[in-house]
């Protein structure tokens, strides 16, 4: 066997226990029972451990510098695992460890404080979680710059620069926008009981519509809704709130669109580096582009308006153009999760803003509280009335997650971009989305995006894809001809 078959069936062993770690994490969320969690964390460091040292064993190393790539699929397999190793290497032992322990400690701790609305009892872990990281991107930027080696981690070859020049032509317009619709009066919302076992049904509909192979995956109820693993076995979860069927329906579209791209990776990539989607922006991008651009388009919501008509009868909404508005409209809100399309970015601008400064040492952790505030005052108009509405709301900074939060509008820049290609491509979208048929959607997006994994690198992907390098211009005409149409602006 050559070096490079002997790394790749040594790399093939660790992707499947890298599966296998991820289905304990699925099966904590949707299955087990309560009183299992101390077993199961034992499980998961156990597997944690197992996967680490197979990711430092000196025979990757020794494969590494012997193993020659016979075509680009061997070459960007290679590129993957050297990149694994490499950073593995990087970061002291009992570095990684601290971090760990840390950002367990401080998960719990923000958990507390946030049901408590104490700002001041997470800080001190906060700015722990803080300092580590900051360590580890110093181990790892090696003289570079500190946030990017953050941000590599979740999006490879992106650097802070380039996403602060790109959320920076972001910013004015959509608070400009958002202001003018507000201006506006309110769109009907929805009123009454939706029952669940039909908002159940119609979400498995939604996921089959959009290509979910169920007999390759399966659809769960968890709390947060997820999507988890590579190749022939991805699952989903969504929810259901008897007031609001639109959470359960687009939070299983939004994870449809994720699955889909780990279901729709060439066949040929299963339990390799290239078998898993290649960033989290991309991922982002399908998600997005599925939820948004596809699911909330007037064409399809004209399609779901009879489906939700047929599942629950009359609800209230008059007519397609007015549940087109019902589906999509703005309203003032606190948490990000919440935010509609128009407001979702602003709420991940100002917090790549503050993570930045908070890791380039330039805001004090003290200070946080205090400079979110005054960014969100400035950007959504109205104050922040209590921390678990503010800097308390999101679990990312306490799991020292910095660095991932602009993925989330990487992706919907990426989707921005998608569809303006995709729609040129499919000139008859509209009319098959009224029909509730989003094939050739799909399938331009599977054999543009989703079936090359991780073999290019994620800007490439995109600008294969479209024809153009991704920028934020898309997004913007999208989002302006969208609420404007909306709205009468
Ligand atoms: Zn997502």
């Amino acid at each position: 066997m050559s070096a490079y078959e002997d790394l790749m069936a040594f790399q093939r062993q660790t992707e499947a226990l890298s599966q296998v770690a991820g289905r304990l994490g699925w099966d904590q969320e949707t299955m087990m029972a309560e009183g299992s969690a101390p077993q199961r964390a034992e499980e998961h460091a156990a597997m944690a451990s197992v996967l680490h040292a197979r990711r430092v064993d000196p025979r990757v190393g020794d494969w590494l510098a012997q193993a020659e790539a016979s075509d680009d699929v061997a070459a960007a397999n290679l590129r993957h695992i050297q990149r694994s190793y490499e950073r593995t290497a990087k970061v002291p032992a009992k570095l990684a460890e601290e971090i760990a322990k840390t950002t367990s400690l401080a998960h719990r701790i923000w958990a507390k404080a946030r049901a408590e609305n104490d700002v001041a009892a997470y800080l001190p872990v906060l700015e722990k979680v803080v300092k580590l990281r900051q360590e580890e991107a110093a181990a790892l930027a090696q003289g570079g710059d500190l946030y990017d080696a953050l941000l590599n981690d979740y999006e490879q070859g992106a650097t802070g620069a380039e996403v602060e020049a790109m959320f920076g032509a972001l910013r004015p317009r959509l608070v400009a926008l958002r202001g003018a619709v507000l201006d506006q009066p309110k769109s009907k919302g929805l009123s009454g009981a939706f029952d669940e076992a039909a908002q159940l049904a119609l979400s498995t509909k939604l996921a089959l519509t959009f290509g979910y192979d169920m007999t390759k995956g399966r659809i769960d109820k968890a709390v947060h809704p997820f999507s988890s693993g590579s190749g022939i076995d991805v699952r989903i979860t969504t929810r259901t709130n008897p007031a609001d069927p639109f959470n359960c329906f687009y939070s299983t579209i939004h994870e449809v669109g994720h699955a889909c791209y780990e279901q729709n990776i060439n066949d040929a990539y299963l339990l390799t580096p290239l078998g898993s989607g290649v960033s989290m922006g991309v991922h982002e991008s399908q998600s997005r582009i599925y939820e948004n651009q596809i699911g909330r388009s007037r064409a399809f919501t004209g399609w779901l308006y009879g489906q939700m008509r047929d599942a629950f009868g009359d609800f209230g909404i008059a007519d397609e153009d007015a549940f087109y508005a019902c589906v999509n409209r703005v309203n003032d809100g606190f948490i990000r999760t919440e935010a509609d399309e128009l407001q979702y970015n602003l709420h991940v601008l100002m917090r790549f803003d503050l993570e930045r400064a908070l890791i380039s040492g330039d805001l004090a952790v003290q200070d946080l509280e205090a400079a979110w505030n005054d960014r969100f005052k400035a950007d959504f108009g109205f104050a922040v009335d209590k921390p678990s509405n503010g800097v308390l709301q999101d679990v990312h900074w306490s799991e020292g997650l910095m660095g991932y939060f602009p993925t989330y509008t990487l992706g919907n820049v990426f989707a921005g971009c998608l569809n303006e290609a995709m729609r040129a491509a499919v000139p008859t979208l509209d009319a098959d989305l009224a029909r509730g048929d989003t094939s050739k959607a799909t399938a331009w997006l599977r054999e543009n995006v989703q079936t090359h994994g991780g073999l290019f690198e994620p800007k490439d992907v995109i600008a294969r894809a479209c024809g153009f390098a991704p920028s934020e211009g898309p997004l913007l005409t999208y989002l302006e001809a969208k609420f404007g149409g909306i709205y009468g602006l």
